[in-house]
């Protein structure tokens, strides 16, 4: 049972703040409760794992293809998804100090936490999308999408007329969502305003559950690949009476948070449902033809859908560590390599050594790395706002470095120290960075 337990909330959201990952969006207006904006380091983070993504699709040799939908969308598409009728929470409110939360997150018989009376409304449903009017007339009522997964169903068949591909085959996207939640938490696991990277896989009914499984088998071997501690993640299957009304099968890749296991990841055998709705609210056919059997049939769907944001949370958890170096407290976030915002910080020992290092840390950088410099206080000070942010390895430039032409390696995990050739610093990085 390896939960962290010495992270917690509170430090990640000080040490995101700290050292430039996330901000509360519009700060210096009072925020905007379950809305976030990410930083310089935070920007890097996200870029990293949209990448790691995205390669884990490409490296799957199937055919995959990406695309990118807008955010706004008319009535109709959330009418034909279900989402107009069925996209809600049961919220209620207490009548005395007018706090309002998700029914399902508070027992009722209990008193407000809040106030400590005990006088609810009654309880009624909230729909989570954010309704919209285009144009100055304000006549056409559009949607900002709760999720990524339907301008990829709305787009299936210019998709599948453009390009020369045959079921099965997915079309992936990342882009973002949004969900007016009625009481967003835990930073960035709840938000009102975040980002999915989702993969709807087309296939044939009778294939539909062999790739189910294939699903669940990669997406699991996604996250051992970024590094995530395996006994931190499992996949659960959906007891019957969880699953919506159009799925026969749908399991969550889950995260062992402080605050329990959560869903981190939903896979979803999701049928036919979504083509055939978009069918009969559109009139257009969405089906495909079978050479084999020179029938048409509407494809079944199996969908990987994952937030950028609650993933970039769990690898905050999940790499953050406490030890103690020379009597002080080091935090360090033990990120794999391909995921650390900053790859290497380049430290000439002294100021006089600056125009060397800073020479060698601008061929590295031209080279595509995110490196840094920092020349500011002493080395054990650099190393503590290194390991802070993750960067795997520093760098330092002394007085022999001139000599034999070196320069001293540190690991930020192992604390060890190594002599490396200066040319050999793209080799080594690249080596540490593809392990
Ligand atoms: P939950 O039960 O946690 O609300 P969900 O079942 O509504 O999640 P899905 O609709 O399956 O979530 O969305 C797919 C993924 O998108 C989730 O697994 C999660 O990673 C992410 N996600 C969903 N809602 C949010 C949110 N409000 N903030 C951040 N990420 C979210």
């Amino acid at each position: 049972m390896a939960v962290n337990s010495q992270a917690t909330l509170e430090k990640l959201v000080s040490l995101c703040k700290r050292r430039g990952f996330v901000y509360q969006s519009a700060e210096i207006y009072g925020g905007l409760n379950g809305v976030y904006d990410f930083g310089p380091l935070g920007t890097l983070l996200k870029q990293n794992i949209r990448k790691a993504w995205t390669n884990s699709l490409l490296n799957l040799d199937l055919d995959i293809l990406f695309m990118e939908g807008a955010i706004l969308a008319p009535e109709k598409v959330w009418q034909a998804s279900g989402h107009l009728e069925n996209f809600h929470d049961p919220m209620v409110d207490c009548m005395v100090c007018k706090h309002r939360y998700r029914a399902d997150d508070i027992d009722l018989q209990k008193p407000c936490p809040h106030c400590g009376n005990k006088q609810w409304t009654e309880v009624r449903d909230f729909n989570l999308m954010f309704k919209t009017q285009l144009g100055a007339a304000s006549t056409s009522v559009a949607y900002l999408r709760p999720e990524t997964a339907q301008s990829i169903f709305i787009n299936f068949k210019n998709i599948i007329s453009s390009n020369r591909v045959k079921i099965p085959f997915g079309i992936a996207q990342i882009g973002k969502a949004f969900r007016n939640e009625i009481t967003p938490k835990q930073f960035l696991f709840r938000m009102r305003e975040f980002e999915q990277m989702e993969i709807e896989w087309f296939c044939k009914e009778e294939e539909a559950m062999k790739f189910f499984d294939m699903w669940c088998k990669e997406r699991i071997n996604f996250y051992k690949k970024i590094g995530l501690n395996t006994e931190n993640i499992h996949l659960r299957a959906h007891e019957k009476t969880e699953l919506s009304h159009y799925s026969s099968a749908t399991s969550d890749v889950e995260y062992q948070f402080p605050f329990g296991w959560k869903e981190l990841e939903g896979i979803a055998y999701r049928g036919n449902f979504d083509l055939s709705q978009h069918m009969k609210f559109s009139g257009k056919d969405l089906s495909v033809y079978d050479e084999q059997t020179k029938t048409s049939y509407v494809p079944h769907v199996v969908e990987c859908s994952v937030g950028v944001d609650r993933l970039f949370l769990t690898l905050l958890f999940d790499s953050y560590h406490e030890d103690t170096v020379e009597g002080e407290t080091r935090i360090v976030l033990k990120f794999d390599p391909k995921i650390a915002p900053i790859k290497a910080a380049f430290m000439p020992l002294s100021k006089e050594l600056n125009p060397k290092m800073e020479a060698i840390y601008k061929e590295i950088k031209k080279l595509g790395y995110e490196v840094t410099f920092d020349d500011s206080g002493s080395i054990g000070k650099r190393y503590r706002r290194q390991d802070e942010i993750g960067t795997p390895v520093c760098l330092t430039y002394d007085f022999d470095s001139e000599k034999d032409n070196s320069v001293t390696v540190r690991d930020r995990d192992t604390m060890k120290q190594e002599r490396i050739k200066i040319d050999s610093i793209n080799s080594y990085l690249k080596k540490i960075i593809e392990k």
